[in-house]
């Protein structure tokens, strides 16, 4: 089955192209997917002989709302999407005061293993593509009425091991024939593969980069964060310092706090003196408790917090949303897959 929804405009027209359509039939097409049309028979206005051509050679498969929790505290709403192929993945709507942002996973599980993250306990099945993540935007949208102006790719899965698929997804969502979300509208966060943070620094897109960097030095990140042991805390600012001189974009840099082992004074210290070369702020996450891991929340935030500002440093610290309904990272899928004994 061809997956029609994936493609961009240009590959959506040599398509049509070579089915012996007019080039104006991609557009047509185009703008019916990307409005959330579930089926081919929807677009009327295209030929009955086209509609069944189109059903019988392309995937057409909006995923289905496996589970919903709405939050009584804030509105936030988590989404439990089934997939065609009954994998199932989770979007959140977090309604703030600039705009609804939707947080979207880019793969089915994680294999970069964080020893803090629910989405990495079972590893990874498989990636998204790009309709799949196209379609947590676009139905969450339809599905709770909430107009979305802000994209946050910050749900299950690393992005940029799904790189090319995640530059599709951004294009895609781009266009002014889609969903036409702007780059500055959209974040981008990551564990931090270095040589993919210097492809996507070299295509200089407008997009806000995190980097979930959770300690500042070897020994602690290594311990937590796998993806560190190969590569190092130096090796990373210096990726960060080259996209923050080709993009002119300021990085945002997660980082959980973790009773006793990411939250000591002289860890803040050493993160300064990292930051003082590197333009961008700190945005401090209080741990989310996973149940299978012994981590705990920190209680030295406040204390962090000011360490850091008063050597110069922009800190936030992350507004809980959904708190009563598992709004973080993989903690929904975890559930479910405990409950049917995966
Ligand atoms: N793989 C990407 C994006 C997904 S995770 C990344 O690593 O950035 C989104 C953010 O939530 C990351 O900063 C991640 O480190 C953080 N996170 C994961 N589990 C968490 C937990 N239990 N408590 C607080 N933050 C967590």
């Amino acid at each position: 089955m061809t997956d029609l929804k994936s493609m961009d405009l240009a590959e959506m027209t040599s398509y049509f192209k070579e089915l012996g359509e007019p080039s104006f039939r991609a557009k047509q097409v185009f703008q019916w997917l990307h409005r959330g049309a579930r089926s081919f028979d929807e677009m009327s206005n295209l030929s009955k002989a086209l509609r069944e051509k189109l059903t019988q050679s392309c995937l057409l498969a909006p995923p289905t709302v496996e589970r919903k929790q709405v939050s009584a505290l804030d509105g936030t709403i988590k989404y439990l999407w089934r997939l065609h192929d009954g994998n199932c993945i989770e979007t959140v709507l977090m309604r703030y005061k600039h705009g609804n942002t939707v947080c979207i996973s880019s793969q089915v599980g994680c294999r970069m293993g964080c020893a803090f993250c629910a989405s990495t306990l079972a590893g990874k099945v498989r990636d998204l593509t790009a309709a799949e993540m196209v379609d947590q935007v676009l139905f969450t949208q339809l599905d709770s009425d909430a107009p979305i102006s802000n994209i946050v790719l910050m749900g299950i899965g690393e992005p940029l091991d799904n790189f090319d698929t995640v530059l599709r997804f951004l294009a895609l969502v781009n266009h002014p024939d889609g969903l036409n979300i702007g780059m500055r509208h959209i974040s981008l966060s990551t564990c931090g593969l270095v040589e993919q943070i210097d492809k996507l620094a070299d295509l200089r897109l407008q997009l806000t980069l995190s980097v979930s960097l959770h300690a500042p030095d070897d020994e602690t990140r290594s311990r937590i964060m796998p993806v560190n042991r190969a590569v190092g805390v130096e090796r990373l600012f210096a990726s960060c310092r080259r996209y923050f001189e080709q993009t002119g974009r300021r990085i945002s840099y997660e980082y959980a706090m973790i009773d006793g082992v990411n939250d000591h004074d002289w860890q803040a210290d050493l993160l300064a003196g990292h930051l003082k070369g590197t333009p961008g702020h700190v945005n401090l996450i209080p741990l989310n408790e996973v149940k299978e891991s012994p981590l705990k929340p920190s209680r030295r935030v406040g204390a962090f917090q000011r360490r850091l500002e008063e050597q110069g440093i922009t800190v936030t610290v992350r507004r809980k949303l959904g708190g009563d309904i598992d709004a973080s990272c993989g903690q929904l899928r975890r559930r479910q897959m405990l409950e049917q004994g995966q």
